[in-house]
C-alpha cells in the first residue's frame, strides 16, 4: 500500500512537470496520472520510472519519454471512441495512455519478442488493445481506416500506406527525419487534402520495414 502511495505521489509530480513543459490537454494529463508507469520497468530501473526520460526496455528499444508520449497524444486530439493505430507497441505504455483516454487501440510491433511480452503483460493491467505483429510502416490494411495514427519510431518519410489508411478528418502524428533526430509532423486529412504542421525535434529509435530504414544500425 505504502508503495502505491509513493508511486501515486511520483506520478502527480510528473503530471505537474508536464504541465510546466506546456502540456494542457486534461485528458492526456489525467491518463498519465493513472497509468502505473513503474510496472513497465525492469527492477534495476524502477527508481527512474517517473523521471521525464526515455529508458531501455530490451531488444535495443525504448519506452518513450513521458513528455513525448504526452506531446504526441495531445496533438492527436483523442476523443472517446476514436479508432487509433499505433505503430511501434514497444513497452505498451503509450497504448495504455490511449486506452485510458477512451480510444480503441490497434497496436503493431515489428520485434517478435517485444510483441509477445507486451501481448501477455498489458492485459494483466486491464489494458486490452488489439495486438498485431508485423511491419507497421505498411499499416494494418485489413483494419483500416483509422481516425488517428501515431507512429512512435523515427521514419525517413511519411509512409503512403499510413496516409491511405487515415479517415477523412483523421490525424496522424509521426516523427520524420534521420536515424538520430526527427521533427514531429502532424498531418490532417481534409477534403482529400493533407494539411501539414511541423513541431520541434525529437529523438526516436528508427522505424524499420518497407517505408522505414532498411535495418538496424
Ligand atoms: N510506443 C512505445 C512505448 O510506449 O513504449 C515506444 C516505442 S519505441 C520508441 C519504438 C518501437 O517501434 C520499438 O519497439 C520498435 O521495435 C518498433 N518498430 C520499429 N519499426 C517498426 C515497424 N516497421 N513496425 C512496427 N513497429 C516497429
Amino acid at each position: 500500500m505504502e508503495e502505491n502511495y509513493k508511486q501515486r505521489g511520483l506520478r502527480n509530480k510528473l503530471v505537474k512537470k508536464l504541465r510546466l513543459k506546456g502540456i494542457t490537454d486534461e485528458a492526456v494529463l489525467s491518463a498519465i496520472g493513472k497509468v502505473p508507469r513503474h510496472l513497465f520497468f525492469e527492477d534495476a530501473l524502477l527508481n527512474h520510472a517517473y523521471e521525464d526520460k526515455a529508458f531501455p526496455i530490451g531488444e535495443g528499444q525504448t519506452i518513450s519519454q513521458p513528455y513525448t508520449v504526452a506531446f504526441q497524444s495531445e496533438k492527436l486530439s483523442i476523443k472517446s471512441g476514436d479508432k487509433v493505430l499505433e505503430v511501434g507497441t514497444g513497452s505498451g505504455y503509450q497504448a495504455a495512455i490511449l486506452l485510458e483516454m477512451g480510444a480503441h487501440v490497434y497496436t503493431i510491433e515489428f520485434n517478435r519478442k517485444l510483441y509477445e511480452t507486451v501481448r501477455d503483460f498489458l492485459p494483466q493491467l486491464g489494458y486490452r488493445p488489439y495486438f498485431f505483429y508485423g511491419d507497421g510502416s505498411k499499416g494494418i490494411p485489413a483494419k483500416a481506416p483509422f481516425d488517428k495514427i501515431i507512429v512512435t519510431a523515427g521514419a525517413p518519410i511519411v509512409p503512403q500506406a499510413l496516409l491511405d489508411q487515415l479517415n477523412e478528418n483523421g490525424i496522424m502524428i509521426i516523427p520524420v527525419g534521420n536515424r538520430e533526430t526527427q521533427r514531429m509532423i502532424k498531418l490532417t486529412k481534409k477534403g482529400g487534402k493533407i494539411l501539414k504542421e511541423e513541431f520541434n525535434q525529437f529523438a526516436f529509435v528508427p522505424l524499420l520495414g518497407e517505408s522505414g530504414w532498411s535495418h538496424p544500425k
